[in-house]
Parts: C-alpha cells; sequence; structure tokens
C-alpha cells in the first residue's frame, strides 16, 4: 500500500494557528487534514462489513482522494464523467463506480471503453437500455437497481429525485439479472441521516424487492448518509449504525452470501477540512467574512447548517452570538448560525471554521470575483469530534 504522504511529513505539517498568525493572509484559507482523512477512513472501513466506496461528489479535491485512498480507499463512486476522469487519473488501480441514474450516453461510453468502469445505476428500464447500447452489450457488467425511499429523517432528503419504487426495481433487476455479472440494489437513507432504523427499514424494503423480482442479487449497497456531529446534531456513534445495517441484514431475508457496499461522503470527510475567514468589519451581531454562500458556505446559507467556529485571536471577552455576511453584494450572503463567539471580535481578526471537508469548497462558484480558497494541509485534529470516526486518536507512525 503506497502511501502518499510520508508520516513524517505528517508530523512536520503547521498548525492552523501557526499557519495563519505567520501568513496573516486576507483571503479565505482551506486547511486540510490528511492524518484525519486517512484515519476516519481507516475507522469507517474497520467498521462496516463490506466494501466503502468514497462518494467523490462530497470534496472531489485531489489531496482529499489521496489522504482517502492512504487510508485504504480503493473504491470511488463517481456521479459524472468528470469525476470518472479526475479518479481514474489519480489512481490507475482504483475501482470506480459510476453511480448516478441519469447518464449522458457519451459518459457512459467513455467510462466503460477507456476508464474501465463496469458498474452503473439505473432507476428506469430506458437507463437500463441506454447502458446497454453504450457499452455494445458488454457481458462483464454490473448492474444496480437505485431504489427508492419514503422521506426519512434525514437532513437532506435524496430520494425526491431519484429511485424506482419497490415493484418497479423488482421488475428492473429482473430485467438486468441476463446482462449482469453482479447485480445489486442500491438506496440512499438521505444525507446527514441521524437515525440508524432508517438503515434497517432500507434493508427489509430491498430484501422484501429481491424475493418479488425472482431472481438472485449480489449486493445490497447501503448508499451514504451517515452523520457527522455539528453544534446542534450530535449523532449516535457509527456502531449504531452499523448494528442497524446487522440488523436490517439479519430481519431482510437476504440469501446467504449476499454482500454489502456504502457509498459514504460526509461521514469521511467533514471533518478533514476547516475554513479560516478573517473579520472584513462588523455591525453589532453581524460580522462580515471574507466566504460565504456562494463560496465554502453554501450549507451555512438556506439549509442554515451550524457550524463549529472558534476565534484564532485569545480572548477574556465572554461568548455571544453572532451572525455572519458572506463577502458578494446579494443580501442573500447571509449565514444566520448562530455562531457564539468572543463578543469583542474586531475586524481583522480570524475565525476557524469547522467540518468543511464535506460539501464545502467544492459548492463554491466564482460569483463577484471570489475565487476558491486556497489550501493549506495541517496537522490539526477537527474542531468537532464525530463519535466513532475520528474520535481514535492518530496511531504514532
Ligand atoms: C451524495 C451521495 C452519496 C454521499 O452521501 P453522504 O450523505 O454525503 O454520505 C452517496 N451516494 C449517492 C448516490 C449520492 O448521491
Amino acid at each position: 500500500m503506497s502511501a502518499f504522504i510520508p508520516h513524517g511529513a505528517l508530523r512536520a505539517l503547521p498548525r492552523v494557528d501557526d499557519l495563519i498568525f505567520a501568513a496573516r493572509p486576507e483571503d479565505p484559507v482551506l486547511c486540510l487534514r490528511p492524518a484525519v482523512l486517512a484515519e476516519t477512513a481507516r475507522a469507517f472501513r474497520r467498521a462496516f462489513p463490506g466494501d466503502t466506496l468514497y462518494a467523490v461528489k462530497c470534496n472531489p479535491e485531489p489531496q482529499v482522494l489521496r489522504a482517502l485512498w492512504d487510508g485504504g480507499v480503493r473504491h470511488f463512486d463517481c456521479a459524472s464523467l468528470g469525476e470518472v476522469r479526475l479518479v481514474r487519473g489519480l489512481f490507475p488501480l482504483a475501482i470506480i463506480h459510476f453511480m448516478h441514474p441519469i447518464k449522458a450516453r457519451s459518459a457512459i461510453l467513455e467510462s466503460y471503453a477507456v476508464h474501465g468502469v463496469r458498474d452503473f445505476v439505473f432507476d428506469s428500464a430506458e437507463e437500463l437500455a441506454k447502458i446497454l447500447a453504450e457499452t455494445n452489450d458488454a457481458t462483464d457488467l454490473g448492474l444496480f437497481v437505485r431504489l427508492g425511499l419514503p422521506k426519512g429523517s434525514a437532513r437532506y432528503d435524496l430520494s425526491g429525485k431519484f429511485g424506482a419504487a419497490p415493484d418497479v426495481a423488482a421488475a428492473l433487476l429482473a430485467a438486468a439479472r441476463p446482462h449482469a455479472v453482479t447485480l445489486g440494489l442500491s438506496f440512499h437513507v438521505g444525507s446527514q441521516c441521524m437515525e440508524p432504523e432508517s438503515y434497517t427499514r432500507a434493508m427489509i424494503m430491498a430484501g422484501d424487492t429481491i424475493r418479488a423480482s425472482g431472481v438472485a442479487v449480489e449486493i445490497v449497497d447501503v448508499g451514504g448518509g451517515f452523520p457527522v456531529a455539528y453544534p446542534d446534531l450530535s449523532p449516535p456513534p457509527l456502531s449504531a449504525f452499523m448494528a442497524a445495517i446487522a440488523r436490517g441484514y439479519a430481519q431482510a431475508g437476504l440469501a446467504a452470501g449476499t454482500r454489502l457496499w456504502a457509498e459514504p461522503g460526509r461521514a469521511l470527510v467533514a471533518g478533514g477540512a476547516s475554513l479560516v475567514v478573517q473579520v472584513q468589519a462588523r455591525r453589532d451581531g453581524m460580522l462580515f467574512i471574507n466566504d460565504g454562500v456562494y463560496g465554502s458556505l453554501s450549507d451555512a446559507g438556506t439549509p442554515a447548517f451550524r457550524f463549529p467556529v472558534r476565534a484564532l485571536r485569545a480572548s477574556d471577552a465572554p461568548l455571544r452570538d453572532f451572525a455572519f455576511f458572506g463577502p458578494t453584494c446579494d443580501s442573500a450572503d447571509v449565514m444566520h448560525g448562530p455562531f457564539p463567539l468572543p463578543a469583542d471580535m474586531a475586524e481583522g481578526d480570524w475565525i476557524e471554521i469547522g467540518q468543511l471537508g464535506a460539501y464545502g469548497a467544492c459548492l463554491g462558484s466564482n460569483f463577484n470575483g471570489f475565487e476558491a480558497p486556497r489550501i493549506e494541509a495541517v496537522r490539526d485534529r477537527p474542531l468537532l469530534e464525530t463519535a466513532g470516526l475520528t474520535t481514535r486518536r492518530i496511531r504514532a507512525a
């Protein structure tokens, strides 16, 4: 197993505070934690009884992908040709799965013919026909039917757009069986799912669907959705989700030998990066900062995620709640938090915002002339630890 980053180099990485006070940056800085990313990948892979596919859309930054590779991740869940090309360019030996139910014909063709992708997901007969046509009726395909789920207890519902109803999914499994070397059923309980039982219920639905199909199915792919800690969200530990999946496996009546896959995004990477922003002005409880909802803080806007924050300057002032304005001219560029920080916050102060390894900088645009943050590798722990994922200490190298 090749390590991209020697352990000595990891120990030599700077701490966030030293980096910021030396460089005094007036632009936002994304502070990447390669050791945390690798350690989290190892923790998830140890806990999950099957293959771990990293959902690339959550953070496609090459340094992040390399850190996950260092943590043993070899499978990548891609949802676009761009992601497939990116992963193949970095890792000739990666196993790439194309898990978007609606694909351009040219994306299927190039993925199969050029990048060695064999696994494709679909949720309609039309998409299955497209996959078979573009691969020239290949005889080495892994075919995965995406099962739709009722809206559950996740912070982000992901069933509004994709997923076949159980009777349709059963018919699709039967239709795909003659064309598949590997046949699977996948689902997604929604992102930042706080309730382990959601996985148990979905597994039971998957079992019913497989029985109704009348054909053998090799893989149940439980998707992503595994949660991380935020200041107002303390999810059950990862072990509770794994136990719920094990209960689901037992209750679903799956054939012996049915294998499990998972497609975690947020859980693998959220703790692996933070964003350091600078205060450019203060008006009462509003801080004007140099990144916002059109940049790396999209989820702090309308989705109203409360990210963990800390001031870099030492202060004896008591904490008070602040809200943030982003740097663009749009008054929708606002983040209500609340974000507790020392009451004496002032222009020039730096703030570190945590849990931004997931759905952070990759959601940003260049709107209003503000560019993506520069990336620096650091040795700090996450701002907020997630039980079972990042609470383990980094082992001495
Ligand atoms: C977004 C997505 C994931 C990752 O979801 P997380 O909630 O970040 O774990 C996995 N699989 C599919 C199909 C997705 O669309």
